[in-house]
C-alpha cells in the first residue's frame, strides 16, 4: 500500500471510530478526497486505493482532471462558483456544494434546463458568520432554500459549511450541531423539491467531530494528500 492509500484508509478508520462513538452507521458517511492543487498521479494513487469521490475548488482544474481520470469518479465542486463558469460543470459533477445565492442558483437552473438535466446542490452556510468566508447567514437560509426550491432543475439535497480554523476541533462542535439543527428545521418544513439528506461538513482538522454531529460528507485534503503548496 502507498503512503497516500494508507492516509486514505486511516481517515476511513477514524470516520468509523467517530460513527461507533455516536451510534451511526459508517455507510451513511462518505469521504471526499479533496485533491485541489494536487497532480494527477496523486489522484490516481488514491483512486487505486479505493477513492471514488474527489473534491475540487476551481472549475478549470476540475474539468482538466475529469478528462484524465476514470469515468466512475464522482466529482464534487466545493469552491466558490462564479456564474460565468456554471456552464462548464452542469451535468458533469455529482454535487455542487457551494450555492449561496439565488443569482447563482438561477444560472444553474438556466444551464440545467438547456441540457435537460437535474443538478444536485447544497446550500452553503457561513455558520460562524466569518467575513472572509462565502456562504449565506444561517438566519437567511430558510428563505433562500424556499426561493431555490422553485427552480425545477435545481435539486437541493442538504447543507454545506466550512467551519472556522481552530486548534481544538471541539470548538467547532457547536457549529456542526447548529448546521444539523438547521437541516432538521428545513426538513420539517416539507418544502417541495427539497431533501435534506446530506450534510457536508468537516475537514482534516475537525472531521471526526463533524461526523459525531451528523456529517454525511466529509471533505479531507491535507489528511490524505499532505500540505498544499500554492507557490508552485
Ligand atoms: C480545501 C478544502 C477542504 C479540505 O481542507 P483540508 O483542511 O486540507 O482537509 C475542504 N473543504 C473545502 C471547501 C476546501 O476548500
Amino acid at each position: 500500500m502507498t503512503v497516500l492509500q494508507e492516509n486514505y484508509n486511516c481517515v476511513l478508520k477514524n470516520i468509523e471510530e467517530a460513527c461507533k462513538k455516536s451510534g451511526r452507521d459508517p455507510k451513511d458517511v462518505t469521504l471526499i478526497a479533496v485533491s485541489k492543487t494536487k497532480p494527477l498521479e496523486m489522484l490516481r494513487d488514491v483512486y487505486d486505493g479505493g477513492a471514488r469521490h474527489f473534491g475540487e475548488n476551481k472549475v478549470q482544474e476540475m474539468c482538466e482532471k475529469m478528462e484524465q481520470m476514470p469515468e466512475d469518479v464522482n466529482w464534487h465542486m466545493i469552491g466558490h462558483l462564479q456564474t460565468n463558469k456554471v456552464k462548464y460543470i452542469v451535468g458533469k459533477c455529482a454535487l455542487i456544494h457551494s450555492v449561496d445565492s439565488l443569482h447563482l442558483a438561477k444560472e444553474i437552473e438556466k444551464q440545467a434546463a438547456k441540457q435537460n438535466c437535474e443538478v444536485p446542490i447544497l446550500v452553503e452556510i457561513n455558520i460562524a458568520n466569518e467575513e472572509t468566508k462565502f456562504g449565506i447567514d444561517r438566519t437567511e437560509a430558510m428563505n433562500l432554500v424556499k426561493e431555490i426550491a422553485k427552480l425545477p432543475h435545481v435539486k437541493i439535497q442538504g447543507l454545506m459549511t466550512i467551519a472556522p480554523y481552530v486548534e481544538d476541533p471541539e470548538q467547532n462542535r457547536q457549529y456542526f450541531h447548529q448546521i444539523w439543527q438547521l437541516s432538521v428545521d428545513i426538513k420539517n418544513q416539507n418544502i417541495d423539491n427539497v431533501t435534506m439528506d446530506i450534510l457536508s461538513m468537516g475537514m482534516t482538522g475537525d472531521y471526526m467531530v463533524a461526523v459525531e454531529e451528523g456529517a454525511t460528507l466529509v471533505r479531507v485534503g491535507t489528511g490524505i494528500f499532505g500540505e498544499r503548496n500554492y507557490n508552485i
